[in-house]
């Protein structure tokens, strides 16, 4: 059996960040990854933006966090020598619903102490991206959002936390827990560990591990995403990480000026069913997000997508279940802030459940 102080179950950008953190304590910590390397779920898939922090509700412990991570991301990026490019975002809008909220935008970023905000008349959106369409009517300029490659970010992690001294365990799924006088047995991909602690960063399936020791409380509900990725030709054809405010409820789209120099354009809505990290494309989402880049940017030259590819949202619900029945009932509407809740019968066991961004 092997020991340690702490195990880290999942090897995302949560696991790895989680496990790093813990290396700068004297403690003896290993991460167990289900696949062969870290960042292979949700955080090799995603828009990668660092949010600057208008969009969350303010007083939540989301927005302090996200306008918190948006100062410091490039000082954060600079210490594990990972690429940042702090390039600014602009929200558009098409119509008087979307003006409508970026003003509302606007306000909410005030309260979370979001600076810079400026909102801009469709002369000042067209002098920032020239190439978005003339209909344009407003926007929403932050100079504090920003985008990373969040692969090299959770590898840059993993492998500070290796260089101080934490263990990794690839190929070695997690298969059952037991709570013992002083902390957990852990099976895993045939080997059995013991801990003090664990902290459950499984993202889709950090539901899953919770409920190998506790009754449900919160599930995991995926929906799912698109993406097109564009050639480096594009390079310049935007300048900031461009979102756009729909008429339609749901149905924005969103341009990204990666670091690499590709422009990542999605991400769609779609059902997503069970729960799967390979998800496939969807021919509906990528119809839908076609349709939107002529509304957006209708120049955008579509002839140089290179690739696309799909990725499941860790939706979190509360749910109980019914005495009478042993259903498992989820709640109406999913978790949106950030929420710590403590059972005080799971002493030393973190759960970081359905964190989206
Ligand atoms: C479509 C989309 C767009 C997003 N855009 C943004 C964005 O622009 N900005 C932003 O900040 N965030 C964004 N996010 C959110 C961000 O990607 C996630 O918050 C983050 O990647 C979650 O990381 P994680 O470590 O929780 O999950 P994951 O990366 O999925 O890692 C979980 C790991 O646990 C492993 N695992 C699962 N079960 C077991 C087991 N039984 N035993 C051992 N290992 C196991 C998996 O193999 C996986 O490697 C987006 C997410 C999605 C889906």
């Amino acid at each position: 059996m092997e020991h340690y102080d702490v195990i880290v179950i999942g090897g995302g950008l949560l696991g790895c960040f989680s496990l790093r953190a813990l290396t700068r304590y004297k403690i003896k910590a290993a991460l167990l990854e289900a696949r062969e390397d870290v960042c292979t779920g949700i955080s090799r898939a995603n828009t990668a933006i660092i949010y600057s922090g208008y969009d969350t509700k303010p007083d939540t412990l989301k927005s302090e966090m996200c306008v918190r991570a948006s100062h410091s991301f490039d000082k954060l990026c600079a210490e594990l020598g990972v690429r940042y490019s702090p390039c600014g975002s602009v929200m558009v809008s098409f119509g008087p619903k979307g003006e409508e909220s970026l003003k509302k935008k606007l306000e909410q970023g005030i309260k979370n102490g979001v600076q810079g905000l400026r909102l801009l008349n469709r002369e000042q959106v067209l002098e920032l991206e020239p190439n978005l369409s003339p209909e344009v009517r407003s926007g929403l300029y932050a100079p504090n959002a920003g985008t990373v490659n969040p692969w090299e970010l959770g590898i840059a992690a993993a492998e500070n936390a290796w260089d101080n001294g934490a263990d990794f365990y690839f190929n070695t799924e997690v298969t059952g827990i037991e709570r013992t006088e002083s902390g957990y047995i852990v099976n895993a991909g045939g080997l059995v560990f013991a801990a003090k602690g664990i902290i459950n960063c499984a993202g889709l399936y950090a539901d899953r591990i919770s409920e190998m020791v506790s009754e449900p409380s919160v599930r995991i509900f995926p929906d799912a995403a698109d993406y097109y990725v564009l050639d480096t030709k594009v390079t310049g054809y935007i300048n900031h990480v461009i979102f756009h405010e729909s008429e339609e409820k749901d149905k924005g789209l969103t341009l990204v000026p990666t670091v690499d120099g590709n422009i990542l354009l999605g991400p769609s809505r779609v059902d997503a069913g069970d729960k799967n990290y390979a998800f496939p494309s969807s021919s509906e989402g990528l119809n839908e997000l076609f349709r939107l880049v002529k509304e957006v940017i209708p120049g955008l030259p579509m002839t140089q997508v290179i690739r696309s590819f799909a990725a499941q949202r860790p939706n979190p619900y509360w749910v109980h279940t019914d005495p009478a029945t042993g259903a498992v009932i989820r709640e109406e509407r999913s978790i949106s802030n950030f929420t710590l809740h403590e059972d005080g019968s799971m002493l030393g066991f973190i759960s970081l459940i359905g964190i989206k961004t």
